[in-house]
């Protein structure tokens, strides 16, 4: 069954009013989404799309476990992109996802969606999941994440081939891992900007996301992997995806190499995307995009959405503290500029708690 509303809705610029009428519609409808409306799902993927580009030398596989670990037990995220199937030639840095696979810990509730380029990719990860399930341990996801591009040269950059070839080869894995009870997760690159053509074209962005869709993707998430949209630049890409989607079908990647990475998340988010992928401490970046900086951060995402009245889960401070670790680990500076504000008022505000202890002490001596 296609997974494809075919009702025709509004446009996401609506007002908040009728965004809720439109969800509360749903919602009479049976959607399985008509879930509070302000409840927003991090994706949290700094383990793979944060660490795969790190040219720092080989990010350890204790210390991505460790992340992981931290990610989901100190900061509550639920979704953690975990690492990535792809050859070690390619990524080097994900040349130990089987390593992180077998040695990370999972909690009920979470998901682990792993990136998986083609059938040999996949194909890995159902024969090691098999053969933890074959020696006793509980397999470790249930989720893939599969990634093409809305502009041919990105795709061709990325992939070595046509958007056209991408497709078919990933309508194969799609088919292969729904047979084996793998939910998959959708990627579109470039969906506004492409570092080799420029402006992309909304409706582009749109059939590549519909294709997806079709396939058999839950959830397609809309990638400004470049960093330089503006909000109405994906709000036009969304739009365009409305045409054939729920708004809960698509999710917001936004990267933050010009400085909009926030805007555009809010702007999504007020138009009805209900998940955002960031990375913690803002790690991240694009080998293809000359200048590109990381993923928009979880910290300021959080600190955002929280200022506005919705809810994500995530432990903030948690979040701050992950980035700070995560950054220090890696020999750089914290990306995250929330991050860094809340950790300075953290740090003052256990000097001011001691300060004040010792003019207790001092005052009774
Ligand atoms: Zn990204």
């Amino acid at each position: 069954m296609s997974l494809l509303a075919r009702t025709r809705l509004p446009s996401p610029l609506l007002n908040a009013t009728a965004h809720a009428r439109l969800l509360g519609q749903q919602g009479r409808r049976g959607l399985a989404s008509a879930a509070p409306d302000r409840r927003v799902k991090i994706v949290d993927v700094s383990p793979r799309d944060g660490l795969q580009n790190e040219r720092g030398g080989m990010v350890a596989t204790a210390t991505k476990i460790e992340l992981i670990r931290r990610l989901q037990d100190e900061a509550g995220v639920r979704c953690i992109e975990a690492g990535a199937f792809v050859s070690p030639k390619w990524v080097p840095q994900m040349g130990d996802t089987p390593d992180v696979l077998a040695g990370m810990p999972t909690r009920a509730g979470v998901t682990y969606p792993f990136l998986v380029p083609n059938a040999k990719g996949l194909e890995t990860l159902l024969r090691l999941q098999g053969d933890m399930e074959a020696a006793g341990t509980a397999k470790k996801t249930d989720e893939i994440a599969i990634f093409t591009a809305a502009s041919e040269g990105f795709c061709r950059a990325n992939t070595n081939c046509s958007i056209d070839e991408s497709l078919d080869r990933l309508a194969g894995v799609a088919s292969k891992a729904a047979e084996a009870g793998l939910r998959v997760r959708g990627y579109v690159s470039v969906v506004a900007h492409c570092p080799y053509e420029g402006r992309v074209d909304p409706r582009r962005a749109a059939d590549v996301s519909r294709k997806l869709l079709e396939m058999g993707c839950y959830e397609v998430s809309l990638g400004d992997t470049v960093g330089a949209a503006s909000p109405s630049e994906m709000l036009a890409v969304l739009n365009e995806c409305t045409r054939f989607a729920r708004p809960e079908q698509l999710a917001a990647h936004c990267h933050d190499t010009m400085g909009s990475g926030l805007s555009n998340v809010l702007a999504m988010v007020k138009a009805g995307v209900r998940t955002v992928d960031s990375a913690v401490g803002g790690l991240g970046g694009c080998p293809y995009s000359p200048g590109a900086t990381g993923n928009i951060d979880t910290e300021s995402v959080v600190y955002a959405l929280q200022r506005e009245g919705y809810e994500t889960g995530v432990d903030l401070e948690a979040a701050a503290k992950i980035g700070q670790w995560i950054n220090e680990a890696l020999g750089k500076a914290n990306g995250s500029s929330a991050g860094r504000a809340i950790l300075a008022r953290l740090a003052m505000a256990q000097t001011k708690g001691k300060g004040e202890g010792n003019d207790q002490r001092e005052s009774r001596l």
